[in-house]
């Protein structure tokens, strides 16, 4: 994040100060929380929050827990939230949380009390005008309804907007759960367009079967396109024809695994990126695409449904091969745009139909994608820096009108 952040910098002539202010967060909370473990054990358990900018908004980001979180990794992320909200143009500044756990050996019941105290302790840094929370690794819906009961508990009346990715019965939006694969199609779509191919000709390959890449994968079948290799962390299932995606739904429903898949072949996760298709979709986990890969991959349009799926100097053989990347702070940023709507629907008490919420993703989505596009072409970069270089640009302009306390 912090290499192509300079690289924009440079070529956007970024003022000094400014770009070390942009470069820093706002806040750093780091809090130790003290959990009755079901032994009756007291453990303590250490949790983050950073804030990195609320010149356009309030903050906005998830909330993960896991064995390696660590204060680093959080602060990269919460800037990367920043970034990808202004390539959507929507009103948030980026944050992001975690708590140092391993959610395999908790209970519910700790989980919950590691949850509650968690939001106790940060409670003064966060709520909808503020900072608001939403799922990430290893957290889920239910997180999102402890957190919101406990902030409520604390301020004497229910606040839905306080998080998002909530249960739909609780405040959440329609359409939130299936948004990040939505967005991922939207902006396949559009680089279709100016490829001049149509649905019905492009080969996909999906690899992550989780929300993001199980969605994409729905919804791309549904609309015609022909998905020919999917992949989990155990492998992955090959069908130059195209695979029945409801059937490897019910499949993995069942508890099978993509690779058993008795429609496809058995294909190895590294081998399968480098199938010949016309859109690749990583979908899994970050740093699959690196300079060891990058000129074997035959795709010609590279989707990032991950965060993170291609390393720094595999863009640049990417980009010399003239594959046509959407970077991550794009493809992936549908799930935080209809996290916005989720915002907008508690603070409002009315609630859209799922039609109204995925037509308004789209209108975004096509913005910011011809956006990025255009920013590109106009300052002959590719689509990774000129993402970057458009979302600095637009909260460098906001923080410009507003002025910098100092
Ligand atoms: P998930 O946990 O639901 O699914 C992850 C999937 O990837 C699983 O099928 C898992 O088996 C597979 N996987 C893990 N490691 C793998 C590997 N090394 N090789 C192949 N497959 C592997 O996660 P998700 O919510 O779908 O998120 C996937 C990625 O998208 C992450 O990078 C996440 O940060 C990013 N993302 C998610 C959202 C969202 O709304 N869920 C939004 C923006 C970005």
């Amino acid at each position: 994040m912090a290499a192509r952040f300079d690289v924009a910098a440079r070529k956007l002539s970024l003022d000094e100060g400014l770009c070390k202010y942009l470069r820093t967060p706002n806040r750093e909370i780091i809090v130790h929380i003290p959990v009755f473990m079901d032994s009756g054990q007291l453990e303590i358990f250490e949790g983050f929050r950073v804030q990195h900018s609320i010149a356009r908004g309030p903050c906005k980001g998830g909330v993960r827990y896991g064995p390696n979180v660590s204060l680093d990794e959080i602060r990269g992320l919460a800037a990367e939230m920043t970034w990808k909200c202004a390539v959507v143009n929507i009103p948030f500044g980026g944050a992001k949380g975690g708590v140092l756990c391993d959610p395999e050996k908790l209970s519910p019941g700790e989980l919950e009390r590691i949850t509650r105290r968690y939001t106790a302790e940060i409670l003064d840094y966060i709520g909808p005008e503020r900072d608001v929370l939403a799922p990430d690794m290893n957290t889920d819906e239910q997180t999102m309804a402890w957190i919101m009961d406990t902030y409520s508990m604390h301020v004497r009346h229910t606040v839905t907007a306080s998080v998002t990715g909530k249960p739909v019965d609780l405040g959440g939006s329609r359409g939130r759960r299936a948004a990040t694969g939505r967005g991922c199609m939207i902006v396949s779509d559009e680089s279709l367009k100016r490829f001049g191919r149509r649905r019905d000709q492009t080969r996909v390959i999906v690899q992550g079967f989780g929300n993001v890449g199980s969605q994409a994968a729905r919804l791309m079948h549904e609309a015609g396109y022909k998905i020919i290799a999917v992949s989990d962390v155990h492998g992955g299932t090959y069908n130059s024809q195209g695979l029945d995606i409801p059937r490897l739904l019910e499949h993995v429903k069942a508890g099978g695994n993509a690779k058993d898949f008795p429609d496809g072949e058995p294909i190895d996760n590294t081998e399968m990126l480098e199938q010949d298709c016309e859109v690749l979709l990583p979908a899994a986990t970050e740093s699959v695409i690196t300079s060891k890969n990058a000129g074997k991959i035959k795709a010609r349009i590279l989707v990032e449904g991950a965060n993170s799926p291609t390393t720094a100097p595999a863009d640049d053989i990417l980009f010399e091969r003239g594959v046509f990347v959407v970077p991550d702070i794009l493809a992936n940023a549908g799930g935080v745009t209809v996290s916005y709507f989720e915002w907008v629907q508690d603070r409002q008490g009315y609630f859209w139909p799922e039609d109204d919420v995925n037509e308004k993703l789209k209108h975004i989505m096509v913005l910011a994608f011809n956006d990025v596009v255009q920013y590109g072409e106009k300052h002959n970069v590719n689509n990774r820096i000129a993402a970057y270089m458009l979302a600095i640009d637009r909260v460098a302009f906001s923080l410009k009108l507003r002025g910098i306390y100092a």
